[in-house]
């Protein structure tokens, strides 16, 4: 919120872990303290007692170390998925020092040390020696091959363990056979003691949505709906794990054979298997993944068909999406702010990954199955449960009705292959290499179908790339070769004449650069307002040779960035550059979630910056 007379542009965004869901980073010093808050203002205090006061004790989760004791809790859950990551000897050390000081204030609370999203096999004997720690919580979802690594840390020690079992990232019913196989195995390994092992989901389940309950009139069809288990569902699935690992497998044998019956129908459906599909990507050749020309070459070729000044202008995407849409649209035709290339407005999607799952088959939709973003908002990510195919063109008829109203360049808008995969439930049944290959022809079928329609420029965003990146340095490598090479196969289908942009936001580059240059867009846009130019000094470092579009303006916040602010920033954003005749004139990210009034302001004051930097050059 903002108070009167001041004006302060709002906190970085980063995600959390390789997932879509957004956080506010935190800024310290090393001269900030910290105080513990009181009263409602300690979220993990005020809402045990809530859930106390309707007689729920709950096991509260914080974020690293945090005092729940003196409330009433005797279960505590500390969460520290950082240990999946690759740590340095200095962040090992902190771990233990950190446990030492807290080990007095954790005594006599049952506590959980949580790890999730990947394995900690290369920390475990840190972890099994941590101070004031009961249970370790690890997530055999992503890495089942930490469990033997694990449990001989741990089996010295008092500590148990407790097995993420159940998908907390995914939407499908879990193969319970297997969880069983995982649990009996871990409960052998400890001498058959039940009492130190514990039964769980993978992970948060934040992640998922919340009940099939909300899935009815046929939002989903019945027989998909038998092969899915969102929160409530997989909550029934550790239950059953746990009777059935208790009171024996005969106690739930009917339980246990409707799961086998799930899984079996969902293996062999026809509905999953698209024979053309797979053929196609099998006879992929390398020239299918490279433009004919390199880009100095592909850059004059487009620069003869679109004539454009230096410094382009133009936008991400979106424009706002109020209720108000089509009388802003007719508002909009008549509107000259002087914009370099247009963009349609994206006002026919719901959502940039939804709207194309509805167009391909092999996608289904949920009605509720909403997962939270970032603060208030929410997603509602599509299923892929098939093989990928596009049945026919999907935004030539708009692109092109768009088009024929002005004489400006207007930019085809996709959603790339990798961010199609990110923000979807995905398949788990074969690798999503395979499944990021799928949706790469069918967007490059739409690219090259917009290239015979006449339309000059075409984006593909892929604001995920980065967020699919594996959390583990050493896994780095074949997830960016596949990654880049599913996008390249989208975006490469058209002639050097045909200028490919392509669009990332609130990501981090540095590790990921080399991926970048090899994506080989036209013009790329990028966010960099919101993390203050910090993302730039990787494309400076790195020599970019392409185009690049760098945010001038946060589109977070309805404040309207001043000309001389965004001169300020622009000249800041050239430095950065190997050469300033790169440089794109555009905002952050697309506008949709802003008013009319302020984009309005905001663009005719980008407008006039590239025009002052014209002059200036
Ligand atoms: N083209 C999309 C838009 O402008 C891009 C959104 C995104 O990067 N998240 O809305
Ligand atoms: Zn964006």
């Amino acid at each position: 919120m903002q108070t009167k007379g001041v004006d302060v542009p709002s906190l970085e965004m980063k995600k959390w872990f390789d997932t879509n869901y957004h956080y506010m980073v935190t800024r310290f010093a090393a001269t900030t303290t910290f105080k513990l808050a009181t009263g409602a203002a300690n979220k993990p205090v005020a809402e045990f007692k809530e859930a106390l006061a309707l007689g729920i004790k709950t096991r509260p989760v914080i974020l690293g170390p945090g005092l729940l004791k003196a409330a009433g809790a005797t279960h505590v859950q500390i969460d520290e998925p950082v240990l999946v990551l690759d740590l340095t000897a200095q962040a090992r050390a902190a771990f233990e020092s950190a446990y030492a000081f807290l080990a007095p204030t954790l005594s006599g609370l049952d506590v959980t040390l949580a790890t999730y999203f990947g394995g900690i096999a290369h920390h475990a004997d840190l972890v099994a020696q941590l101070p004031g720690i009961n249970t370790i919580h690890i997530d055999l979802v992503r890495s089942a091959n930490q469990l033997d690594a694990v449990i001989s840390a741990v089996k010295p020690t008092h500590k148990s363990v407790s097995l993420g079992l159940i998908n907390g990232r995914n939407i499908w019913r879990a193969d319970i056979h297997h969880a069983l196989t995982l649990a009996r195995h871990a409960i052998d390994a400890l001498d058959g003691n039940h009492a130190r092992v514990t039964v769980a989901p993978s992970c948060s389940l934040l992640h998922s949505p919340v009940s099939l309950a909300g899935e009815t009139n046929g939002s989903l069809d019945d027989e998909i709906k038998t092969w899915l288990a969102f929160a409530v569902e997989k909550l029934a699935e550790v239950r059953l794990v746990q009777r059935a690992l208790t009171e024996g497998s005969n106690a739930v044998a009917d339980e246990l054979v409707e799961n086998h019956k799930a899984i079996a129908s969902r293996r062999s459906s026809a509905r999953i298997h698209n024979p053309s599909v797979k053929a196609r990507v099998e006879a992929l050749q390398p020239k299918d993944f490279t433009r004919p020309a390199e880009f100095p070459a592909r850059w004059a070729l487009q620069q003869a068909k679109l004539n454009l000044p230096a410094f382009p202008t133009t936008t991400v995407g979106s424009f706002p999406q109020t209720k108000e849409v089509r009388a802003a649209r007719a508002a909009w035709k008549k509107e000259d702010l002087g914009l370099d290339m247009l963009v349609h407005g994206e006002f026919e999607r719901n959502d940039m990954v939804e709207f194309f799952g509805e167009l391909l088959d092999g996608y289904a939709f949920t009605k509720n199955g909403w997962v939270q973003s970032y603060g208030s908002r929410c997603v509602k990510p599509p299923v892929i449960f098939g093989d990928v195919a596009r049945p026919k063109p999907m935004t030539v008829d708009m692109i092109t009705l768009a088009q024929k109203m002005t004489p400006k360049p207007m930019k085809g808008m996709l959603t790339g292959p990798i961010t199609m995969l990110q923000w979807s439930f995905v398949r788990d049944d074969q690798p999503r290499r395979t499944t990021a290959f799928q949706l790469a022809l069918a967007i490059r079928d739409e690219v090259v179908d917009l290239e015979a329609a006449g339309i000059k420029a075409i984006q593909i965003d892929e604001p995920a790339i980065r967020e699919g990146l594996p959390l583990r340095r050493v896994d780095y490598e074949e997830y960016l070769q596949w990654s880049v090479d599913a996008f390249k196969l989208s975006a490469s289908g058209v002639r050097d004449e045909t200028q490919i942009h392509s669009h990332m936001c609130y990501s981090s580059f540095e590790e990921i650069m080399d991926a970048i240059i090899r994506m080989d867009v036209d013009v790329l846009s990028i966010e960099s307002a919101k993390s203050d130019l910090k993302l730039l000094s990787a494309f400076d470092t790195h020599a970019y040779p392409n185009h690049l579009g760098p945010g001038l303006y946060d589109i977070h916040s309805p404040r309207v960035p001043s000309v001389e602010e965004m001169v300020l920033r622009a000249k800041a954003i050239l430095a950065c550059l190997p050469h300033a005749r790169q440089a794109w004139i555009n905002p952050d990210c697309g506008l949709k979630t802003r008013g009319w009034t302020e984009v309005r302001e905001s663009l005719r004051n980008l407008v006039t910056v590239a025009c002052q930097l014209r002059e200036s050059v």
